[in-house]
C-alpha cells in the first residue's frame, strides 16, 4: 500500500502540469495572504485574473499560466502558476483597494515556499526570484 502511494507520488512529480501543491504567505504592511501553486491545466480552465503590474511582470517571461520546458537543459519554468504569484496577487489587490496604489513587487515579503505534502521547503523559482 505504502509502496503504491510512493509510486503514485513519484510518478506525479515527473509530470510538469501535476507538480505537488506548494503554499506560501505574502505580507506587505498589514496586508497578508496565503497562496497555493496552480496546476497549469486547471488554471487554463478557470483562469486567474492577475493585477496589471503582476501580469505585466509575468508576461516578460511568457504567457501566464504556462509551464515551459527547455528541451536542451531539461529546465522547467513556471509562469503564473507559483504560490508566490497567487499570494502576491491577493496582497496587491488588497493594497490597491485601500491605497489606490500598487506596491513595488520587490517590497512584498514572503515566507519560504513549502511543499504542503511533506513540509519540505522549496526555493523561489527563477521567474519569482526575478519578479519579487
Ligand atoms: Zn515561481
Amino acid at each position: 500500500m505504502v509502496d503504491t502511494l510512493r509510486a503514485n507520488i513519484t510518478s506525479r512529480e515527473m509530470r510538469d502540469e501535476d507538480y505537488p501543491k506548494v503554499s506560501i504567505a505574502c505580507e506587505y504592511g498589514r496586508h497578508k495572504a496565503y497562496g497555493h501553486s496552480l496546476k497549469c491545466h486547471s488554471s487554463i480552465k478557470t483562469p486567474v485574473k492577475y493585477v496589471k503590474p503582476l501580469y505585466q511582470a509575468l508576461t516578460a517571461f511568457g504567457t501566464p499560466p504556462e509551464v515551459k520546458r527547455n528541451l536542451a537543459t531539461g529546465k522547467v519554468t513556471y509562469i503564473g502558476t507559483c504560490a508566490e504569484d497567487s499570494a502576491a496577487n491577493q496582497v496587491i489587490i488588497a493594497i490597491n483597494i485601500s491605497t489606490g496604489h500598487y506596491p513595488r513587487m520587490k517590497d512584498l515579503k514572503f515566507t519560504n515556499p513549502v511543499r504542503t505534502r511533506n513540509f519540505q521547503c522549496k526555493k523561489f523559482c527563477d521567474v519569482c526570484k526575478a519578479i519579487f
